[in-house]
């Protein structure tokens, strides 16, 4: 904004004080901006814009979390969940349209990939849910439709400005990017922005993983699990968020929660175990309570803190994995799924 500003002929600072109207002011009339001279505010009418997304649905679920779909300029929908609890208030924000990676288990991947979303798009999402709230959410997670570190950039921009005192002022132990575990985005994420990280693991070993997460064939585990230690490291208040979704008879036996306690020895780590979202035509079940939580205990006796996430939004899905949009697929997804859902009906 200070470069914009400066390439107007006008001053830097004025670029702050636009940054500071509209991020934590929610101010985007030039008009309204009452510390700018008129000259300036009618230089910026003609040569600039403030566009937000458009806020086409709101669904409210009965435990009080919202989803908010939110219609992009060229037509796509993305969604962003809001999720109240207590004094914390989580927004879970997008950052593609669709998602090109293809997680067995997930109803995104399913719907294929569009684009990328802009710096706009993502803090726009943040820019709704402050409006819509009356002030910032506490929390944000990028744990919406998409996978963030391959929209390294503009996630990283997007991150900053969650950040900034003159915007959101949202704490930097408070923002948390979600990957399905792109290494090389790892060290980058580390050398330019402060957050917290959550890697959706899922398995504990490379033969269950390549079938849930097939990014793990590029970047096996021996890869991934250094890169998040060393992500941590230098802090003693950061911990990897293992994200692991529960799937009957897949991933969810006794042995398996010991493969993951070897797995991540040596790794600050948090698990957050989360109950499988179902969707129609998944061929995964979800596993009974009984056995999440004796997964659970196993890795608590072994000193590892684990949480069951609670499942939110559901009745409206906004639950993890549930979050659509209506994406344009540009890859042949979409039909491929579709032409396996007629094989299995056609079958039973
Ligand atoms: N692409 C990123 C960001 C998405 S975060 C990532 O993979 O981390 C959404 C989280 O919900 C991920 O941990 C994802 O693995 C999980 N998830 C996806 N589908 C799910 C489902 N059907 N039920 C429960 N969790 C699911």
């Amino acid at each position: 904004m200070e470069r914009f500003f400066m390439a107007l002929g006008s001053k830097a600072f004025h670029g702050r004080n636009v940054f500071k109207w509209i991020h934590k002011h929610g101010v985007v009339d030039f008009n309204a901006m009452t510390d700018i001279s008129k000259r300036l505010r009618e230089q910026l009418q003609q040569v600039a814009e403030i566009t937000i997304p458009r806020l086409a649905l709101e669904q409210p679920a009965q435990d009080g979390t919202h989803k908010w779909l939110l219609e992009l300029e060229d037509g796509q929908r993305i969604e962003t969940v809001y999720i109240p609890d207590n004094r914390r208030s989580t927004i879970c924000v997008s950052s593609q349209v669709g998602c090109a990676l293809d997680c067995s288990f997930c109803s995104t991947a399913r719907q294929g990939f569009n684009r990328n979303l802009t710096v706009a798009e993502i803090i726009g999402q943040v820019w709704v849910a402050a409006r819509e709230l009356g002030e910032p959410p506490s929390n944000i997670v990028m744990m919406g439709m998409g996978e963030p570190l391959a929209n390294l950039e503009a996630v990283i921009t997007a991150m900053n400005i969650m950040q900034d005192d003159l915007a959101y002022m949202v704490s930097k132990y408070r923002v948390t990017v979600s990957t399905s575990g792109i290494v090389p985005g790892l060290k980058r994420l580390r050398e330019v922005c402060d957050i917290s990280l959550a890697v959706s693991l899922h398995a504990p070993d490379n033969a269950l993983r390549d079938q849930l997460v097939p990014i793990n064939r590029k970047y096996p585990l021996e890869e991934l699990i250094p890169a998040c230690r060393e992500f941590v490291r230098g802090d003693k208040r950061r911990k990897v968020t293992w994200e692991y979704v529960m799937l009957d008879g897949v991933n969810d036996s006794l042995a398996h929660a010991k493969a993951l306690i070897r797995l991540l020895e040596g790794t600050p780590s948090k698990v957050n175990l989360i109950p499988f979202n179902p969707f129609p035509g998944t061929e995964y079940q979800v596993s009974p309570a009984d056995r999440v939580e004796a997964f659970r205990m196993r890795l608590k006796r072994s000193g590892i803190i684990a949480t069951t996430r609670k499942t939110r939004g559901d009745d409206i899905d906004a639950a993890c994995g549930q979050l659509v949009g209506k994406v344009k697929d540009r890859s042949s997804r979409q039909l491929r799924f579709e032409r396996l859902d007629s094989l299995k009906q056609g079958v039973s």
